[in-house]
């Protein structure tokens, strides 16, 4: 009896695990889970702050009707204030200078006229112009980002604003990921013809790595006693073991068998979807185990339907928002299955509206097909026919920069 996709999902929500917490400095906090709250130390802008280059002077001089103002001196940013003692005069002063006393407003020198050692203003000006008033954006003891907030470049100028050198993240759980299988070598081996180099081990972890993980990589061959010896130990010390290959209907597929043996409570075995059917999920104490197809393509799927989303969950990272293409053209898909399809995106020109396109590909042991894939939309099970324009949900295989 196939688990639906749903319900799959479910399981993994429900078997959350805690890896704990660790300090790390703020160089090295992007990407991670915060694990403390992101507290103002001080009120945002700290002081009255001077926006634009310039000179500054008492509005009350100004008001009173006097246009020529005596330069008194030059206050640079990161200097104490120079009281402004003469308001008939006026202060140069740049920007991000603190504001000094006896000094209101800000008039930028695009607005001045030079007049020997005096600056005329033009009419108009108003009273407080150009500042930036302390505490604007943000008020001292103000929580301005909670436990479990993605640390993104925001979050990193905030920590450093804030006087954060060192941080409270989530700890990154020890991942092993485990090619199985005799026809595996290693990459840089030259393989016989009946032979196959161990590529999904790359791509798994490649996958993981922009959650900041660096999992560890191991092969074992399709050998109960090897397999069982070997897991042993990786469930000792890893808490997530994330499998490929061994999982369907093979003689020589012992990956379930052996994990139960070894006191992996089994949570789900096989998946009513396309492709990634046979997959395997079971967990024991605080160890999670995935047993994800060997073909690469649904080793892939299987990795960012149901890996990523649980080890975020794990973290206490929220999911990315929902994105959505529109399809260009009919599908028809008959199993009753998810589909999750490879598709690539278009970015129509004038609307920037996603349209997806299924890729060529002949089934999920077509690794070369994931070439040509930016991200997987999800055809739910229970329809047939997807009219083109359909909005489909769509995940995407690569984050994109730009
Ligand atoms: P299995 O799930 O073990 O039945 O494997 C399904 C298909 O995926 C077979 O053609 C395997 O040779 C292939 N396969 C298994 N593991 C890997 C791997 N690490 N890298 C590339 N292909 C693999
Ligand atoms: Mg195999």
């Amino acid at each position: 009896m196939l688990t639906s996709v749903a319900a799959a999902r479910q399981h993994l929500l429900a078997n959350k695990i805690d890896f704990g917490t660790e300090t790390v400095s703020l160089s090295e906090a992007q990407g991670r889970s915060l694990r403390q709250n992101l507290v103002a130390d001080r009120d945002q802008p700290p002081f009255d702050r001077v926006a634009m280059d310039g000179i500054t002077i008492d509005y009350a001089a100004y008001a009173a009707g006097q246009r020529l103002f005596p330069i008194a001196g030059l206050q640079a940013a990161g200097t104490l204030p120079i009281p402004l003692t003469n308001p008939a005069s006026c202060l140069e002063i740049m920007t991000g200078a603190a504001l000094p006393p006896g000094a209101t407003t800000i008039i930028r020198y695009e607005d001045l006229k030079k007049e020997g050692v005096a600056f005329r203003l033009p009419d108009g000006i108003l009273d407080g112009a150009n500042l930036h008033r302390r505490g604007k954006d943000v008020m001292a003891g103000a929580v301005l980002a909670e436990i479990g907030q993605y640390i993104g470049v925001g979050e990193i100028g905030m920590l450093a604003t804030c006087g954060y050198d060192q941080v409270a993240v989530a700890r990154l759980p020890k991942v092993a990921i485990v090619a199985t299988g005799n026809e595996l070598v290693p990459v840089t081996a030259t393989p016989e013809p009946h032979q196959i180099r161990r590529s999904n081990l790359y791509q798994l972890a490649a996958l993981l790595r922009p959650l900041g993980i660096t999992a560890t990589l191991h092969h074992l061959v399709d050998d109960r006693e090897e397999l069982t010896t070997a897991l042993a130990e990786l469930l000792d010390s890893a808490d997530i073991v994330i499998l490929s290959g061994g999982v369907s209907k093979g003689k020589l597929d012992f990956v379930p068998e052996v994990l139960t043996d070894l006191g992996v409570k089994t949570l789900f075995h096989g998946v009513a979807q396309r492709p990634g059917k046979p997959l395997w999920c079971g967990q024991r104490g605080h160890t999670m185990v995935f047993g994800l197809p060997g073909n690469p393509v649904s080793s892939i799927s299987c990795s960012l339907h149901y890996v990523l989303p649980y080890l975020r969950h794990c973290l206490g990272l929220a999911e990315p928002p929902p994105a959505y293409g529109q399809l260009s053209h009919e599908l028809t898909f008959k199993p009753s299955l998810t589909l999750f399809e490879r598709v690539s995106l278009q970015s129509e020109p004038t609307t920037g509206i996603l349209t997806i396109s299924s890729v060529r590909h002949s089934g999920s042991g077509d690794a070369g097909s994931m070439l040509r894939t930016d991200a997987f939309a999800e055809f739910p099970a229970s329809q047939t026919v997807f009219e083109e324009g359909t909005s489909v949900r769509i995940r995407m295989v690569d984050a994109w920069i730009g």
